[in-house]
């Protein structure tokens, strides 16, 4: 398929019905903000007419559930995505209007926490640019995850109203409504079929976002569903007492996409959650089954045609609603439904923690889905005769792969049971899964597990973020890499070529230009661009360790008091991150950081030597400012906590030089950089397991080294709290008393002896930036255009087992 042609005069109709449908009587009347949401509105409207790209050939639909799409902001994505940039650029000129300046006018459409829902809009952009036909599915949740701020280094949270209700690029597609029932009791007929009848009947509308592919015609959608009541104004339904029944249940329909949980890696277990998870299921499963009908095809062909990939455990309701509706709507009988369902579902893994594997009580389910929990105990009880034929009498191998147990449902293993494909989000995370967390399924199953490494899309982490970089890499490589990111591979030479280093230095140089000024205009502090930009940015978590960087802030800071004539590397320590609004420690972390900013940012002796910055509100769009402006990437995580991680692939795709354990991704980015481009430290997989089996003990390891009990002591006297004593107290109890459980001081003298080799370094600007111009030539395999292909190599469109 080919580009879409810009027509201006289209577009110029379609502008002008914008304006006069605001009721305005010229194009000149229009604010900044109106002049954004017209030339939105003009081209989601072109695009609507467009008609729908037929499939080319005979491939698998791929319906990719996920409870969150972090998609930031889309005019300027999409117009780049389409081609259009220029032509609407120029268009806009020719009216005193600066396309640039009418972008910042958009809010970022927040509808996730952090990784899991940013790899979910990168891979629909992927999806589409590649041409494997996809529809993603979501919730339109009326606030995203709230916005941050700081009070005295406090975070604030503030609801995220993000005007769903005008958002220009959604296109309600009322053909799409969907009942979805909930509540109630089952009985039996006399037949014996199995009749749900239901508390409640909530509706689904479809909002539809367009996911528009790199320049090939392509538009397809992610369909967000917004729960609302079906008969708002049906008196017999009053009168009947359903709404009463329905309030009296604490079901509210129009709460139910209110808002997103805001935990990241964490599971809360709220009744209201596991409501939006179900009926984010009900309305995809309902969608994806109308769709096969309409094509005219058979149910039993289903999985010939669809698969369905859910994004971590979050949808995994959908696997018990197909067969329910298989079941009990088509009548089919077991086997049959059960031979359709399990070759239509795939399972991403994000996580082996714990505490963010998702269980629900039993009664819970019970209560909201009576029927889905019959249908679950049966698969628990066929299952279950499948595990007693392999491991006669084993009850403790039992009680760890049951579906069902103590009264609690283990939404992973319905996902493992149930579902042709699991996979892991990196090499080492996927080993891990195998080896870990699922080895009894593993030799069940050998088959179904599988490796995808997450990636990024170059579009908007390359190409829009960073267009500067950009332009060069086009002026020299003088082809299309934007959709063939290996092709970044011929730069390689250029890291050599005086010339290149200098226009690349000056890139990086004007970004970080470009990112002071925001500072600056955000927070009033000055920051000086020819300091190294050492970037810390995700989400708020102890196994990431916020911490561990801040200890070494400390350590720069205490060498500069001992010595203040040091010839230092002057460095600017740059955060981003917002902590679950319940997840008290990681707040406390954030104040730490704040705190200490606060003191070493007035200190006359450190002066521009460092500075630290904590940047309010991390989102897409910071996200699109820091990461071509980072010198350091900060991938400090305990080995073996983080899955993947993509925040690492934008910055070393940028030329930022990674610090980092071997822990997810890490691993192949020191692959493909090679081992003398990027700065690897601190326990492995297999050590921090060795360490925390002969028992690790903080307080020792504090007790035999001065210089980190001196850091500590400081946090601990009040010298960075105005007195206080106990401001630190829980991040302080968590790194020593409470065992330290993420060992960040295990890992400190080995990160502050690769924080020196970073010096050394960065001192030689020459070699510095030919080591970031190989980070850049070397990182095209984490083009999210890979992982597509593998998973379509993989899972989506392998041969099928049995
Ligand atoms: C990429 C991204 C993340 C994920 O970052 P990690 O470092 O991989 O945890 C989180 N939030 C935003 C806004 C991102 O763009």
């Amino acid at each position: 398929m080919s580009q879409q042609k810009f027509n201006k005069a289209r577009f110029e109709a379609a502008l002008t019905r914008q304006w006069q449908q605001a009721g305005l009587h010229a194009a000149q009347e229009m604010n900044q903000h109106q002049w954004w949401h017209a030339v939105s509105g003009a081209l989601a409207e072109l695009l609507a007419a467009q008609p729908l790209a037929p499939a080319t050939k005979k491939q698998r639909h791929v319906n990719y559930i996920s409870m969150e799409f972090l998609i930031g902001r889309l005019t300027g994505n999409n117009l780049l995505n389409l081609g259009w940039y220029n032509e609407v650029q120029a268009l806009l000129a020719e009216q005193q209007v600066s396309l640039s300046e009418l972008l910042e006018e958009e809010v970022d459409p927040a509808l996730g926490n952090g990784g899991l829902g940013r790899l979910a809009a990168c891979f629909l952009d992927s999806m589409a640019t590649v041409g494997q036909s996809a529809t993603g599915y979501g919730l339109n949740y009326q606030y995203g995850l709230f916005r941050q701020s700081f009070d005295d280094g406090q975070q604030q949270e503030a609801p995220d109203d993000w005007q769903r209700h005008c958002y220009p690029w959604f296109r309600h597609n009322t053909a799409l409504d969907v009942d979805v029932p909930l509540g109630g009791k089952v009985t039996r007929d006399e037949n014996g079929h199995t009749l749900w009848t239901p508390a409640f009947v909530m509706r689904g509308e479809a909002w539809d976002l367009p996911v528009i592919g790199y320049r090939n015609g392509v538009a397809q959608p992610l369909r967000l569903w917004q729960a609302t009541h079906r008969h708002p104004f049906n008196l017999t339904l009053f009168n009947d007492g359903k709404f009463l029944q329905a309030e009296q249940q604490g079901i509210d329909a129009a709460k139910l996409t209110k808002v997103l949980y805001p935990n990241d890696n964490h599971q809360e277990g709220k009744r209201l959650r596991l409501m939006q998870q179900y009926f984010q299921c009900a309305c995809s499963v309902a969608d994806i089954l109308r769709r096969h009908h309409l094509a005219g095809r058979k149910i039993a062909e289903l999985a010939d045609y669809e698969v369905i990939q859910l994004n971590d455990t979050h949808p995994t309701i959908a696997i018990p609603e197909m067969l329910r509706v298989l079941l009990d709507e088509h009548q089919l009988e077991w086997d049959a439904a059960w031979a359709i369902t399990s070759k239509v579902f795939a399972y991403t893994n994000h996580t082996l923690m714990p505490e963010a594997l998702e269980r629900w009580d039993e009664k819970l389910v019970r209560s909201l889905l009576p029927r889905h929990l019959l249908i679950i105990q049966e698969i628990n009880k066929r299952f279950k005769k499948l595990v007693d034929k392999q491991w006669p009498g084993d009850k403790a191998v039992w009680a760890k792969l049951a579906v069902l147990h103590d009264k609690q449902l283990r939404m992973a293993n319905l996902c493992v049971v149930s579902g042709f494909a699991v996979n892991g989000v990196a090499a080492l995370h996927s080993a891990l899964v195998v080896k870990d967390l699922f080895p009894e399924y593993y030799q069940l199953w050998p088959h179904k597990f599988h490796n995808v490494t997450n990636g990024i899309t170059p579009r908007r982490w390359l190409k829009q973020c960073n267009p500067a970089l950009a332009g060069l890499i086009d002026e020299t490589l003088k082809v299309e890499w934007a959709n063939n990111l290996d092709a970044l591979k011929a730069l390689e030479p250029q890291a050599d070529n005086a010339a290149f280093r200098q226009r690349y230095r000056q890139i990086k140089h004007d970004n970080k230009v470009r990112l002071a000024n925001y500072i600056h205009h955000l927070t009033g502090i000055t920051v000086n661009p020819q300091a190294m930009f050492d970037i810390q940015i995700k989400r708020l978590h102890e196994y990431k360790r916020q911490h561990l960087g801040l200890l070494h802030i400390l350590h720069c800071y205490r060498q500069l008091r001992d010595n203040p004539q040091l010839d230092s590397v002057p460095r600017v320590f740059l955060f981003g991150a917002k902590a679950a609004p319940g997840y008290y420690l990681a707040k406390n972390i954030i104040y730490a950081i704040n705190k200490v900013a606060e003191k070493i940012n007035n200190d006359p002796l450190v002066g521009d030597r460092l500075k630290v910055v904590f940047i309010p509100d991390y989102r897409i769009t910071a996200a699109e400012l820091m990461i071509p402006a980072a010198d350091l990437s900060e991938q400090i995580s305990t080995a073996g906590y983080e899955a993947s991680g993509t925040g690492n692939m934008k910055l070393a795709l940028n030329g930022a030089l990674t610090i980092g354990t071997l822990d997810g991704a890490n691993v192949e980015i020191a692959e493909q950089v090679g081992e003398e481009n990027i700065f690897i430290f601190g326990n492995s997989v297999d050590q921090v397991k060795a360490l925390k089996a002969k028992g690790y003990d903080p307080l020792k390891l504090r007790k035999k080294d001065k210089h980190l009990n001196n850091l500590l002591k400081e946090l601990e006297n009040g010298f960075f709290s105005h007195g206080d004593k106990h401001a630190f107290d829980m991040m302080m109890h968590s790194l020593t008393k409470g065992g330290d459980p993420w060992l960040v001081l295990a890992d400190f003298a080995e990160y502050c002896a690769a924080q020196q080799r970073v010096e050394a370094l960065w001192r030689d600007q020459e070699a510095w930036t030919r080591t970031a111009i190989l980070n850049t030539a070397r990182t095209g395999m984490f083009s999210s255009d890979r992982s597509i292909r593998d998973y379509q190599t993989r899972i989506w469109q392998a041969k099928r087992q049995g």
